[in-house]
This record gives structure tokens, sequence and C-alpha cells, in this order.
């Protein structure tokens, strides 16, 4: 089964995948997680997108979809979650190719619905384990233990650099402008199921379960 969570900066992807891995062994595919580990890395790919990153723009279409072709080369267990790609029309042109490729097929496309006001909120108070990734927030979602990690007890946590107001607009101006158009094709081929994305983190999760259990 391969999926994709589609929604703007904020809206749970990463949440989500995380708990579709842990429930169901799927793996989460997310190219802002491949992009930070090449900046970090030094890769010639992360020199190229550490600015563009940055500035809450996108990379380009030849160098995510290459990340994608190349993890799904690694196999990927019960199934896919694409979380943040496809980006745009070519992004989604090139995803229907790879699955081509290699026999698989695209199975839903989960929408999560969220308030846009909201976003900026969840975004400003992200962060994440520095030693396992586990996400949290300020708010929302804290460590059940302060300055503790729940999944492995680590005790430093660290913040994007992205993650800043200014940045956060223009990630959602490029969301409205060049992955919210790639819905209508998904609609088309019947594939687009949507959540309501402000309800808490479990019944969202309980949501998609339904859907994926469709099949
Ligand atoms: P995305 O991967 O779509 O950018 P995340 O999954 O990182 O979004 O979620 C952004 C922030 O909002 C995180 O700090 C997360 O803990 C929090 N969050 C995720 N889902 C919810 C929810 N349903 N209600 C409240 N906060 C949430
Ligand atoms: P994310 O972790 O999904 O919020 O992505 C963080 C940043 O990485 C984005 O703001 C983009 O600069 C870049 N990025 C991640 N995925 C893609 C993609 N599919 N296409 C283009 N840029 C991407």
């Amino acid at each position: 089964m391969n999926i994709i969570l589609l929604g703007p900066p904020g809206a749970g992807k990463g949440t989500q995948a995380a708990r579709l891995e842990a429930d169901r062994g799927m793996v989460q595919l997310s190219t802002g997680d491949m992009l930070r580990a090449a900046v970090k890395a030094g890769t010639p790919v992360g020199l190229q997108a550490k600015s563009v990153m940055e500035a809450g723009e996108l990379v380009s279409d030849a160098i995510v979809s290459a990340l994608i072709g190349e993890r799904l080369d690694q196999g990927t267990g019960n199934g896919a979650i694409f979380d943040g790609y496809p980006r745009t029309a070519a992004q989604a042109d090139a995803l229907d190719k790879l699955l081509a490729e290699r026999e698989a097929t695209l199975d839903f496309v989960i929408e999560l619905a969220v308030d846009e006001d909201a976003l900026v909120e969840r975004i400003v108070g992200r962060f994440t384990c520095a030693n396992c990734g586990a996400g949290y927030h300020d708010k929302f979602k804290q460590p059940k233990v302060a300055d503790t990690c729940d999944v492995c007890g680590h005790h430093e946590f660290k913040r994007r650099p992205d993650d800043n107001e200014e940045t956060v607009r223009t990630r959602m101006t490029e969301y409205r402008a060049k992955t919210a158009p790639i819905l209508p094709g998904y609609e088309a081929r019947g594939l687009v199921y949507r959540v309501d994305g402000m309800a808490d983190i479990a019944h969202v999760t309980q949501a998609i379960e339904d859907i994926l259990d469709r099949k």
C-alpha cells in the first residue's frame, strides 16, 4: 500500500507518518528529512538545497524526485508514506513514473485539512528530539516528563531553522501556488480522501486508519 499525505506545512504529515510507521510497518519517505540529512552531511545536494530551504522555497523537482527514486530502491516494507512529496505537478508526474517502473501503484492520497491560522502556531511551537527525531510541540504535544524524550529518554531537543513565522508564510504561499493544484488530478483518479487535521492527533490517526482499512 502506497499513500501520499498531502497538506500545508504544519498540517501534521510527519506526526501521522510516524504513527502509521509504528502501527502498520509502513515507511515514511519525507523529502524534507532527506534534504536536511543532505545539508547536515554537506553533500552536493545539501549544498544546493540549504539556502532554498532556509528561504522556504522549493528545491528543484529533479533533486527531490531523484532522492525518492533512490529511497524506493531500498525497499519500503508494508508500503510507502510519501510525506512532503510530491509538491508540484512535475513531481506528481515523476512519482507516477517512479512507481510504474517498480510495478507499484498509489492507493490513497490523504488530504489533511487544517485552518491556516493554526499552522503558524503549530510550526513555531514544533521541536524534535535531537537523538531520535521524535516530534513534539510546546503546547500540543509536550514530552510526558519535562525535557525528556518519551521515545528514547534523551534530554536535548532541536528546532528547525526554517520554522519561523516569516519562512512559514513563504512555505504556505508555495503550497497554495504549486502543491494544492495537484489535488484535482488525484481527485479525478478517485484517490483523494479528506481528513480533518484540526482534530486531536489520535483522532486524525484513527480517521486515516479507517480509510486505509477500506483496502
Ligand atoms: P508537517 O509534517 O505536516 O509539517 P508536523 O507533523 O511536524 O507537520 O506537525 C507540526 C506541529 O504540530 C508538530 O509540533 C506537531 O506536534 C503538532 N501537531 C501535529 N498534529 C497535530 C494535531 N492534530 N493537533 C495539534 N498539534 C498537532
Ligand atoms: P518539510 O520538511 O516537508 O517541511 O520541507 C522542508 C523544506 O524542504 C521545504 O520548505 C522545501 O524547501 C524543501 N522540500 C522538501 N520536500 C520538497 C519537495 N518535495 N519539493 C521541493 N522542495 C522540498
